[in-house]
């Protein structure tokens, strides 16, 4: 390609809504072009690379036995009635009607479109396991759409849906679509983990995320160095929290005044006690009444986890009137004694309690001296905790760390949460007849390119790992007035055509710094600059982007020198 004919404009200017620094580069490098908030055009620099990640996991998972297809991306209500997910899927899914009134949605996922294809034709076990997927546009209006590619609202997913007469050919695909996904991530040049997620209340048994550590990641991972342990916040486990000392119990529990002390650091410090032996009271409003769950002073509850608990769809913190008309109090002074009509779940953390604190859901007041076993009595402790870092490892022990992440990719056991529903069934070799076993797997296109970037740029711009590259070499004449040197480039540019490298010729009338600020912002990863004092001697420069070592290779093994760093740069197969 030559850059003149090609549609490439690079800026200067920083976008102010681009507060990561690969928004800010693919702005920049001209690979993006905002068209409204979460919407984004790709641009022809983009599209290069979304299309090179798209061929590696068209690769992999052709390896992975997942076979390519395209479904719509309008999907009629008709199919949502039946999941159920018509009514649960909140304000993330943009509806819409047709002139004739009927009801329809963009598809921010598609497992109903995929089970409704599936049950038409597959019917025996012998036709089984389908393995599915599609490359596709999605549409999900997120509440902040962010950090361009990252978090759109109309983005592109790889979408992967498996089907299996049980659990066994599916944790065979799952495994199998894993290795894949390791594979491609491999390929990006990404440093990720792969760690535990939550698999929701009625989800299947398993669920993975692929994570790119990197301080921009909105989510939290949870790792342990020690045994490889690694889980999201919303799914990580502890074992053996220490239990605050234990104090010999009052003889009865005493109500104090304690005016204005509304948080346990102020109730700790007021009462003279340690956080620890506070127990906090959160209430929640859920669609099958409010609940109160219980958690040691110093520590948060998990609200995910205790969601899945409740297996309730809607959970949020009870606003102040339901604070007021539960409790009898203001908020912060809500507690689990006399608390009636309202269900009580008590973390693990709380168990071992002596002597503690809580709210006497009275204004301006708390107990002191309570036991559990005494005034509450409470038959199980859950695990609604949330984890943090510093906290023991669920498996061995050792503290886990906690860090950002950005989830590139979401492989998940579904097992028969939509074939039941939707009657998608097979006969087995007894003639009975069985829903189909189900996972399904997401992997972002534009999310993994911008967080490729995240994790391989420097000062002056990307720095590109070959294979997301848009383009693997670029030839720059410096002299444009200097026929000898715009000929020998051109020269060494079809040579490179010739043998399949991916060449972009820098043939703009433009300076040298300009050209060499550019070449380093679109950061392709092999350089070869053709000059006029280096031409004396029939050399060239090579150069890669990555350390901007400088070679000086004659022109005739111009192109055998690239072919050679192109070999270099590819990640190799683990042996
Ligand atoms: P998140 O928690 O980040 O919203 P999710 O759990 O909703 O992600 P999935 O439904 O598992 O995501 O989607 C599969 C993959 O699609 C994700 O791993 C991510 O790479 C990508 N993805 C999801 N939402 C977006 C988005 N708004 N913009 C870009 N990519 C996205
Ligand atoms: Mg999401």
């Amino acid at each position: 390609m030559r850059w003149s004919r090609f549609y490439l404009f690079t800026t200067r200017e920083v976008p102010k809504d681009a507060e990561v620094v690969s928004h800010q580069l693919m702005v920049r490098t001209g690979m993006i072009r905002k068209t409204a908030a979460g919407i984004y055009s790709y641009l022809p620099l983009g599209w290069r690379s979304l299309s090179k990640l798209m061929a590696i996991v068209r690769r992999e998972l052709g390896v992975a036995g997942s076979v390519e297809l395209t479904m719509p991306a309008i999907q009629p209500s008709e199919l949502w009635k039946e999941s159920g997910r018509w009514a649960e899927y909140g304000k993330e899914l943009l509806r819409m009607d047709d002139r004739h009134g009927r009801d329809f949605c963009f598809g921010p996922t598609h497992e109903e479109v995929v089970t409704d294809i599936v049950r038409k034709d597959i019917t025996s076990y012998r036709q089984l396991p389908v393995n599915l997927y599609q490359i596709q546009v999605k549409f999900r209006d997120e509440i902040r759409p962010r950090f361009g590619l990252m978090r759109g609202r109309e983005f592109l997913m790889k979408d992967a849906y498996s089907f299996h007469a049980g659990e066994d050919s599916l944790e065979d695909a799952y495994e199998a679509m894993g290795a894949a996904y390791e594979r491609i991530f491999e390929a990006c040049g990404l440093d990720f983990i792969r760690v535990e997620a939550d698999s929701g209340a009625i989800g299947g048994s398993a669920s993975h995320e692929f994570m790119v550590v990197a301080d921009t990641g909105e989510s939290l991972v949870l790792r342990c160095e020690g045994c490889g342990y690694g889980a999201n916040q919303e799914k990580a486990e502890t074992k053996g929290l220490e239990a605050p000392e234990r104090r010999s119990e009052a003889a009865d529990a005493t109500v104090v005044p304690t005016p204005g002390k509304t948080t346990v650091e102020d109730v700790a410090q007021f009462l003279g006690v340690e956080p620890q032996r506070v127990v906090k009271t959160i209430l929640y409003r859920t669609e099958t009444g409010p609940v109160a769950a219980l958690v040691r002073g110093d520590r948060e509850v998990n609200s995910v986890k205790l969601k899945n608990l409740l297996g309730v769809q809607d959970l949020e913190l009870a606003e102040q009137d339901l604070v007021e008309q539960v409790s009898g109090a203001p908020v912060g002074y809500a507690g689990p004694i006399g608390l009636d009509g309202v269900r009580l779940i008590a973390d693990r953390s709380v168990e071992g309690v002596t002597a503690f604190v809580c709210g006497a859901n009275q204004p301006d007041a708390h107990w002191v001296g309570a036991s559990l076993a005494r005034d509450v009595h409470l038959d199980r402790f859950e695990d609604i905790l949330l984890v943090g870092g510093g906290d023991p490892c669920p498996s061995c022990g050792k503290p886990l760390t906690i860090s950002h992440g950005i989830e590139v990719g979401h492989i998940f056991k579904l097992g028969t949460k939509y074939s039941e529903p939707m009657g998608c069934s097979f006969l087995d070799d007894q003639g009975e007849s069985h829903p189909m076993t189900m996972g399904c797997y997401g992997l972002g296109i534009g999310r993994t390119v911008a967080a490729a970037i995240e994790q391989n740029h420097d000062e002056k711009g990307v720095v590109w790992p070959l294979p997301l590259a848009p383009f693997e070499a670029l030839v720059v004449p410096l002299n444009m007035n200097d026929a000898n040197v715009v000929g020998t480039a051109d020269s060494i540019y079809q040579a490179l055509l010739e043998k399949g490298v991916d060449a972009l010729l820098d043939d703009r009338k433009e300076r040298p710094g300009v050209k060499f600020n550019d070449a380093d912002l679109i950061g392709v990863p092999i350089r070869v600059v053709v000059g006029s004092k280096s031409l004396a001697n029939d050399q060239v420069e090579l150069s890669l982007r990555r350390d901007g070592e400088k070679k000086l290779v004659p022109i005739a093994k111009v192109a055998e020198a690239v072919l050679d760093e192109i070999v270099g740069e590819s990640p190799r197969p683990k042996s």
